[in-house]
């Protein structure tokens, strides 16, 4: 638990959110601005800042978010598949800095956007 951080606030309830999914490693919620049909963010009860901190000692909370993806995105709404996008620092977009999974779907989503291309 890191004090200041606005997802360990989510996970103690502290926050409000509306839950989709939860178990002993896991919380999943809905993006409160979301941008498609299903719009879940799925976090580790551990805090991890991001990607480029997990370590062998974190990385069981991380290969459990993705055995439950699959389950989270059909609760949250995704029927017919969907994309999971992690942001990782400045130049990556994070702007929470508690490690997070964007699973989006519910709609046909456009196809992958890369700079300059
Ligand atoms: P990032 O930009 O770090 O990849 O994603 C952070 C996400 O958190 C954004 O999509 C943003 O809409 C979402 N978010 C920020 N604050 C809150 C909040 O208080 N509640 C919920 N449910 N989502 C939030
Ligand atoms: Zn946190």
């Amino acid at each position: 638990m890191d004090y200041d951080c606005l997802f360990c606030k989510i996970i103690k309830g502290d926050i409000p959110s509306s839950k989709v999914y939860e178990d002993d490693y896991v919380y999943a919620f809905k993006d409160i601005n979301p941008e498609a049909p299903c719009h879940v963010l799925v976090i580790p009860k551990k805090h991890i800042a991001s990607m480029d901190d997990i370590t062998p000692e974190n990385s069981e909370y991380v290969s459990h978010i993705f055995e439950m993806i699959p389950i989270i995105a059909r609760k949250g709404g995704a029927e017919n598949g969907y994309r999971v996008i992690s942001n990782c620092g400045k130049d990556g977009g994070q702007s929470v800095f508690h490690l997070h999974f964007h699973v989006i779907g519910g709609t046909e989503l456009p196809l992958h956007v890369f700079p300059n291309k």
